[in-house]
């Protein structure tokens, strides 16, 4: 019901408290199964001082928005571009859905396709379904990643585009994106990056000595790449990113917005109203960490994730689904649904999909976490 008359600030606190005691949070080490993490305290501390900017109106917000084109710039030059086009949008589902528009837009068939692995996130099937683009789906290689021949078979005259996987959201596996881009340079089509979690992280694990395929616009059929900073950019939701190698991409996806207080603008997001705080937050930890201080994270993540996978084939009856390619750890059991219910029951956030359980090593996930999950998991298969 809405109340007639409001309550003091403490006294709804206090009632937000007790509804909100149920969530599990990411500071209390307890939830391994999320992409998402506890922000970095220096970007919450940009969000509070610029809470009120609106990149939808950016005639407003001149500075901000010079600083989104700026981030953007900066994410481009870490995958490989020298200029991009793009924007800091909410998340990977909006990231990919302009992708995808931009290539229907571009391809002007009358009966689109996109040709996507079995592995791609289901934020394509929204995609699909808003933009009357028909997924035409890839089969995937024995190790998971996506069938370079199975992709170059469904390929017809409706085909509008390719997505490869640099991270996918269940395994961490990266497609062999070299190959998609050559395939995709062979029949002309544009090829999308979704490296909604991999964006943060290979870069920096390549530097590292880890043996990652290239996935980024220095392969020159990659036409667009989804990186999201509220990942393993530490930056709070919602941050998402979008880039294009080229401007055209982003003017097919743009409607002119003519009321704004700032002056006509065009806008290409899904969104009307966005935050700048979100922008200004990916620009500030960029700046502040560098490509050395994401290095570190990356560093802890990666290093984790192979002594997590190490224990975890120490456990009889786990078995790994495969050797971890990024900071994701996924293994299966025997019984999985039991084990996934009772390890929630024990408060582990966590969750069994297609027949296995998914550990991210987040940045908040530390190894005293993963000692008592592994305790847990011990007594729980016993
Ligand atoms: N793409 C991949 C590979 C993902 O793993 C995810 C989320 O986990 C997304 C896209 C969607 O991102 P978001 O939840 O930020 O919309």
């Amino acid at each position: 019901m809405f109340p007639r008359r409001g309550a003091s600030e403490e006294e709804v606190l206090v009632e937000l408290e007790e509804k909100t005691a149920p969530d599990l949070t990411f500071d209390s080490g307890r939830i391994l199964g999320s992409m998402c993490t506890y922000p970095h305290p220096f970007a919450l501390e940009v969000v509070r001082r610029y809470i009120d900017r609106n990149l939808g109106d950016p005639g407003l917000h001149v500075g901000s928005q010079k600083v989104e084109e700026e981030a953007i710039g900066m994410l481009s030059n870490l995958l490989g571009l020298e200029r991009g086009y793009g924007h800091i949008v909410s998340g990977g589902t909006e990231a990919n859905i302009l992708a995808v528009r931009a290539f229907r837009n571009m391809a002007g068939v009358e009966k689109p396709e996109l040709i996507l692995p079995e592995s791609a996130h289901f934020s394509f099937l929204k995609a699909s379904e808003m933009l009357g683009v028909k997924l035409v789906w890839a089969e995937l290689n024995p190790d998971y990643s996506v069938n370079v021949r199975n992709v170059e078979d469904r390929i017809t005259d409706n085909t509008i585009g390719i997505v490869g996987i640099a991270g996918t959201t269940g395994l961490g596996v990266v497609d062999d994106i070299p190959a998609l881009s050559d395939l995709a340079l062979d029949y002309g089509l544009p090829l999308h990056v979704d490296a909604a979690f991999g964006g943060f992280v290979i870069p920096f694990a390549k530097a590292l000595g880890y043996e990652i395929p290239d996935f980024d616009f220095r392969l020159k059929g990659v036409k667009s790449v989804t990186i999201d900073p509220h990942k393993m950019g530490m930056v709070p939701i919602p941050a998402g990113g979008i880039i294009f190698r080229e401007k055209k991409f982003l003017e097919a996806i743009s409607v002119p917005a003519p009321y704004l207080a700032g002056g006509k603008v065009w806008q290409a997001t899904i969104t009307g109203t966005r935050p700048g705080a979100s922008a200004l937050a990916v620009w500030a930890m960029i700046k502040h960490l560098g490509f050395e201080g994401y290095t570190e994270v990356v560093r802890n993540a990666m290093e984790l994730s192979r002594w997590f996978a190490s224990e975890l084939k120490r456990i009889p009856g786990v078995y790994l689904i495969r050797e971890p390619v990024l900071n994701i750890v996924s293994f299966g059991t025997e019984n999985l649904e039991e084990v996934e219910e009772e390890l929630k029951r024990r408060g582990w956030g966590i969750s069994a999909h297609r027949g296995y359980i998914r550990i991210v090593m987040m940045p908040h996930v530390k190894r005293e976490h993963l000692e008592a999950f592994l305790r847990d998991l011990r007594e729980v298969i016993r």
